[in-house]
């Protein structure tokens, strides 16, 4: 649930002014701000203490300041500062920092249970030689290392204006030279800098506008938008494991059914689902890949895991399909009969796949899996030995949820459905029981080796383990093991 921290009703001719006037900077004080310091990591701000200690400028910055205005709670947290990633790795001699990137250097400072992402400042290199930075012939920065001075150079090189906030561990303000905060206000994604050019260099930008528009509930400014699809065949020159990585944070972070919407909109889906063709034009299809991504909508927020095998087996469904039906023979009779003549599809479609986003070989062989079960579910249903063998199978589930969702494109399997239906229950206590004795199993382990530990302890102090005191400190922590269940375990 959103809770807005920041009010805007209070601010709001601030902004509007600031943005009339084109004014370079709004700074919000604590009392305006009003982030709530609860959320934000500690370690975020020992980051940015340690580098002003040192004698350098440091700011949180980013997606999470962001959030934190929106009273959101962000997902990871940004160091920006002037020192170099060298000398940051100096501050941080004593902790687990290293220097990441090839195209941007990154120092990563590990924490126990957290990452924090410190880069130094900056700047649009252009018009300063002597620093490193390499385009290539469509205007996709290679190397961007051109340092800059201060959050003026910084900002510049961000991508949206709400990406661009500053958050000043120090004195509590909140700093923003873009007019971040009036498109936050706004509810607006808005590149800095022209759009095109911006898209030019770093095309992953549009998959960007793309997640932030649905994770916020924003749309997407004018020029913004109209930059966007001109670009487009720019993504064909992403690395694919990039690629994979934004495709997957931008449908299975708990906003993919909104993705799917704004990315049917502005024509992003051919780009990155090659083989879906002209099928997510169809409007079945779209209800189908909607409703499956509802699904997996539910269970990000129900913390449940997302497969991404099971992802991209869904969102290809259709091309599969398209491909079986165009050669009914390969759906009747024993499908494995058919292997041969199958394999090659799902390899063909795979291949197409991969020209877009990476996908691992055990991605691949899982997605096959799912695809081989799926149109063999018809011959299973029709023989009770195979349905008993089927629901004990570890895969049973996913199966079975994926053809819970196939039936918004086949009603037809609704009936097979209907077949599976009570397995679906047994299949979920069968789990939880197995789920129970393994859990038993481990508590046991563990206790046995507490009672070892507890004689030794016994035998450290000197008590026998025969006499009063020792066989009554003995009893007790068998009769903790008795009453955790675990003798009969
Ligand atoms: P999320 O909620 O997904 O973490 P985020 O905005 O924090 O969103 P990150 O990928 O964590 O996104 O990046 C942190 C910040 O780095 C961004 O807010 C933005 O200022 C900057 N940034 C990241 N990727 C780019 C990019 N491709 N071009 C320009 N700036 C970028
Ligand atoms: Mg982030």
């Amino acid at each position: 649930m959103k809770v807005l921290t920041l009010d805007f009703n209070n601010i709001s001719k601030q902004l509007e002014n600031a943005k009339r006037k084109n004014s370079s900077r709004v700074i919000l004080t604590s009392k305006q701000h009003q982030i709530n310091t609860n959320l934000i990591s500690n370690n975020a701000i020992h980051t940015v203490t340690k580098l002003v200690k040192a004698g350098y400028k440091a700011y949180i910055v980013g997606g999470c300041v962001r959030d934190l205005l929106l009273g959101l709670k962000p997902k990871d947290f940004d160091v920006c500062t002037n020192a170099t990633p060298e000398q940051i790795i100096k501050v941080f001699s004593n902790a687990n920092a290293n220097i990441i990137g090839r195209r941007f250097k990154i120092v990563h400072i590990k924490f126990s249970h957290e990452i924090i992402e410190v880069t130094t400042f900056r700047r649009d290199s252009k018009k300063t030689s002597g620093y490193e930075r390499k385009k290539s012939s469509t205007g996709m920065l290679l190397v961007d290392n051109a340092y800059g001075n201060n959050i003026q150079d910084d900002a510049m090189r961000r991508d949206f204006t709400i990406n661009a906030l500053y958050y000043d561990v120090i004195n509590n303000e909140i700093i923003d030279l873009h007019h971040g905060l009036y498109d936050l206000m706004n509810k607006k994604i808005n590149m800095i800098g022209d759009a095109t050019t911006r898209y030019q260099e770093d095309p992953v930008r549009i998959i960007r506008a793309c997640r932030f528009a649905a994770k916020l509930n924003f749309s997407i400014e004018q020029k913004t938008l109209a930059a966007i699809e001109p670009c487009l065949p720019l993504l064909k020159d992403i690395s694919h494991a990039r690629m994979f990585e934004e495709v997957v944070k931008l449908f299975l972070s708990g906003h993919g059914q909104d993705s799917l919407k704004i990315a049917i909109s502005i024509n992003l889906i051919p780009y990155i689902f090659p083989p879906l063709e002209e099928l997510y034009k169809n409007s079945v299809y779209q209800n189908f890949l909607a409703n499956a991504l509802h699904n997996s909508d539910v269970r990000v927020k129900e913390n449940k895991p997302n497969l991404t095998s099971f992802f991209f087996a869904i969102m290809l469904w259709g091309a599969f399909l398209t491909q079986l039906q165009k050669n009914q023979n390969l759906l009747e009779g024993d499908i494995s009969n058919h292997q041969k003549q199958i394999e090659p599809i799902i390899k063909n479609i795979i291949l197409r796949q991969n020209k877009a986003t990476l996908l691992s070989e055990e991605t691949i062989n899982k997605i096959t899996n799912i695809w081989f079960t799926q149109i063999n579910l018809i011959k299973i249903a029709n023989n009770i030995d195979s349905i008993e063998n089927f629901y004990k199978h570890k895969n049973f589930r996913a199966n079975y949820d994926f053809l819970v969702l196939r039936t918004k494109l086949e009603p037809l399997m609704n009936h097979i459905v209907k077949i599976f239906e009570p397995y679906d229950a047994k299949s979920l206590l069968l789990t939880q029981d197995k789920y129970d004795k393994k859990r038993k199993r481990l508590d046991k382990r563990l206790n046995d080796r507490m009672l070892v530990l507890v004689k030794r302890s016994l035998k450290l102090h000197g008590i026998n383990l025969n006499s009063k005191k020792g066989s009554e400190i003995l009893k007790r922590a068998e009769d903790w093991r008795k009453h955790l269940g675990l003798d009969d375990a």
